[in-house]
């Protein structure tokens, strides 16, 4: 279990890939110009990608959230239920 939730608007992504070039263990762009997180399941209820990260994730997961022109990744605090970035 990570402390933190990823969540990921994949209708939303314009295939730019700047996620992928500061996190490619996680991010990368199909063919269909939208970006796959790796690990990630659909959430039926958030219409939204999630996926738990620990600590040590959170620094390049934060890379690729301030990169993306849509502003479509976000990191939840599973303790608090903040949003933090
Ligand atoms: S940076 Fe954002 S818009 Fe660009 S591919 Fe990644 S998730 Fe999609």
């Amino acid at each position: 279990m990570g402390k933190y939730i990823v969540q990921y608007n994949r209708k939303k992504c314009i295939g730019v890939g700047a996620c992928e070039a500061v996190n490619p263990e996680r991010w990368s762009v199909s063919e269909t110009r939208k970006a796959d997180l790796r690990g990630a399941v659909f959430n039926e209820q958030t219409q939204l990608f999630e996926l738990e990260i620990n600590q040590d994730e959170l620094h390049k997961m934060q890379l690729a959230a301030d990169g993306c022109p849509k502003l479509i990744i976000h990191v939840i605090d599973k303790e608090s239920g903040k949003i933090i970035i």
